[in-house]
């Protein structure tokens, strides 16, 4: 798996992130509380941005991270094997108030493990956190597919930001850590 573009130079990596997950869970939403710290509660479907760069800090290094926004195409699921191609990171978000959209979770992890390799590092996101009253997913459930899959696991709400940023970041933390270690 190249982690890297040309040079052995930090400074210089760009790392791919796509984002995955049934429509509505909340994809969109996420990255634009991340990049921009804008909500949209209307937001229906998405014919956005196809990718955001943001810049990361970590251990005072700054890191650059390309996310990757789906604009719709899972509605359909014919997310394109362009999609996924080059990424090292993805977001597996599933919405906490539809169970439907955790049982679906295995068939995105399968998508994902065809287009790239295993080892991409990988998150599974429970979205809508602040909706408790609607929750039709526990907490547990979500950890204990993450632990049975290796993957990381947050709870986020990308209304009220909690843990949105943090979920980015583990998974640009654990990519980079992956990536210093094989060039050193
Ligand atoms: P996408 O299709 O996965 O990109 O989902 P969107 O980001 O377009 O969001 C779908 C709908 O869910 C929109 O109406 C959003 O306002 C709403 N939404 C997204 N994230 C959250 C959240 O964390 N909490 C709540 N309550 N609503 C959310
Ligand atoms: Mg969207």
């Amino acid at each position: 798996m190249t982690f890297y573009s040309k040079e052995d130079s930090v400074d210089d990596y760009l790392f791919k992130i796509v984002l995955i997950g049934d429509s509505a869970v909340g994809k969109s939403n996420l990255l634009a509380r991340f990049a921009r710290n804008e909500f949209n509660p209307n937001s229906k479907s998405t014919i956005g941005v196809e990718f955001q760069t943001q810049k990361i800090q970590i251990n005072g290094k700054e890191v650059k991270a390309q996310i990757w926004d789906t604009a719709g195409q899972e509605r359909f699921r014919a997310v394109t094997s362009a999609y996924y191609r080059g990424a090292v990171g993805a977001l597996l978000v599933y919405d906490i108030t539809r169970r439907r959209t955790f049982d679906n979770i295995n068939r995105w992890l399968k998508e994902l493990h065809t287009h790239c390799d295993m080892n991409v590092v990988t998150i599974l996101v429970g979205n809508k956190s602040d909706l408790e009253d609607g929750r039709e997913v526990s907490m547990d459930e979500g950890k204990s597919l993450a632990e049975a899959e290796g993957l990381f696991f947050m709870e986020t709400s990308a209304l009220d930001s909690s843990n949105v940023n943090r979920a980015f970041q583990m998974v640009v933390k654990e990519i980079y850590n992956i990536f210093s270690r094989k060039i050193m």
